[in-house]
């Protein structure tokens, strides 16, 4: 399939070196780039053995948690009285996020292996991949992958005559943001209405239908074959800041700069370097206001604050927000952050699953109260208010969907003041006509 190729792997390219080349699509063509050696190398080490190797690389969920994966992988049981699941969160849905796309686009046997290593060093015999209902062409292309891998022996009954069952299941996602979630995605593949459950118990002792289950993220699992090939300590040298932050990342760049697109850098490159250096800056005549550096869930930095950010997990979370999904949304100065953070704040209120009061109420009376301030309807009390009711969503929820609304909202509010003050002053203009 012919598509435009919107990536601009820049230095140490390994989840993107074959973005944009269509030969390596197939499973022929992975092959031929060194593909599905690391799964017979996997296969040839124990279970034990293939997580130490995952522990010494570093490797940290790239979905948004940051949690490491060789621990994560460690926490599933080692007898197997119960089937043992391997969940991919392909749903990729954190606005301002389009690079498991890229993966699963270009490179779907990249995530195939990465999968089939991972099911074997947690003792699992089925892995599902659930994709997100509108990846229309991804959809076709993972499923197409898989056939190929059945047919070459990757998957089935004996992966490469190791013995080994391994089989994949491809689910599609309906269109729901929460389903990223990952106690709503396993609800969904059982059937079930898409809603987040109550932790504990965590998925590795309670996961698909009860049974011990490792979730984990498209890019996550995409890094896996490289990290058994080339060694978990090759990949944990790969890091500029700290060795807390390892290996590459691929940040999905758009809003306002020159180059939108994903790049690939090496953990603790500075924010600077690739906003301005990589992606171009900001359009001719336009100035940096903020950036969203993790998706839409998470704190906005001021210009600022991104000039000594190196672009880690610990370097991000230092100015106050989050690495995340690695979607950076980029403003500048012409851009309403009243604005910005009421279609944030509907956005949230519309995904929320409504179980939760403080995250039901609390996303939609946060919409309300931000669209009447930007109706020139605010009342002098709003920011207080619209604070007070963050408080309330953050930290008392089933999932952090409620946290998610609230932490753009406060971040704004506090960086951006003078912008919420100028609506209730009636100093500025209603950018809403009703509320
Ligand atoms: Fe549902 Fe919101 Fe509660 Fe999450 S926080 S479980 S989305 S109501």
């Amino acid at each position: 399939m012919g598509y435009p190729h919107p990536s601009h792997p820049k230095e140490h390219p390994l989840l993107s070196t074959y973005f944009g080349d269509a030969g390596a699509r197939s499973y022929d063509g992975w092959v031929k780039r060194g593909g599905y050696q690391a799964l017979r190398q996997a296969l040839g080490m124990s279970r034990d053995q293939v997580i130490e190797e995952l522990k010494t690389s570093g490797l940290r969920g790239r979905g948004g948690a940051g949690f490491p994966t060789g621990l994560k992988w460690s926490f599933m049981p080692k007898e197997v009285t119960k089937p043992h699941y391997l969940l991919c969160n392909a749903d990729e849905s954190e606005p301002g996020t389009f690079k498991d796309r890229e993966i699963m686009r270009w490179t779907p046997h990249q995530l195939i292996e990465g999968c089939a290593i991972a099911a074997h060093a947690i003792g699992a015999e089925r892995i599902y991949i659930y994709i997100r209902g509108e990846f229309t062409a991804e959809h076709k292309i993972v499923t197409a992958a898989a056939e190929e891998a059945y047919q070459a022996g990757a998957l089935g009954g004996n992966v490469f005559g190791s013995g080994r069952r391994i089989d994949l299941v491809i689910h599609r996602g309906a269109g729901a943001y929460i389903c990223g979630e990952e106690t709503a995605m396993m609800n969904s593949v059982e059937g079930k209405r898409g809603n987040p459950r109550i932790k504990p118990p965590f998925p590795a002792q309670a996961g698909l239908w009860a049974c011990p289950t490792t979730i984990n993220n498209v890019e996550t699992l995409a890094a896996v074959p490289h990290i058994i090939r080339q060694g978990g300590n090759w990949y944990k040298a790969l890091s500029r800041s700290n060795p807390k932050s390892t290996g590459t990342k691929l940040f999905s760049v758009c809003g306002h700069v020159q180059r939108p697109g994903n790049y690939e850098v090496v953990m603790g490159t500075p924010m600077r370097d690739l906003v301005y250096d990589m992606c171009g800056g900001m359009r001719p005549g336009r100035t940096l206001k903020a950036v969203i550096p993790g998706g839409s869930s998470v704190p906005i930095m001021t210009a600022e604050e991104i000039e000594d950010c190196p672009m880690d997990y610990e370097g991000i979370a230092a100015k106050g927000s989050m690495l995340g999904s690695g979607g950076m949304i980029v403003m500048d100065d012409s851009t309403d952050m009243v604005y910005q953070v009421m279609r944030l704040a509907r956005f949230y209120a519309h995904e929320s699953c409504a179980q939760c009061t403080q995250c039901r109420e609390g996303t939609a009376w946060t919409t309300r109260i931000l669209e009447r301030i930007l109706a020139g309807q605010g009342r002098s009390e709003d920011l207080d208010l619209l604070l007070d009711l963050a408080d309330n969503m953050t930290g008392k929820t089933i999932c952090v969907l409620s946290d998610s609304c609230a932490a753009p909202v406060v971040s704004a509010i506090r960086k951006f003041r003078g912008e919420f003050e100028a609506y209730l002053s009636r100093t500025k203009s209603p950018a809403m006509v009703t509320v």
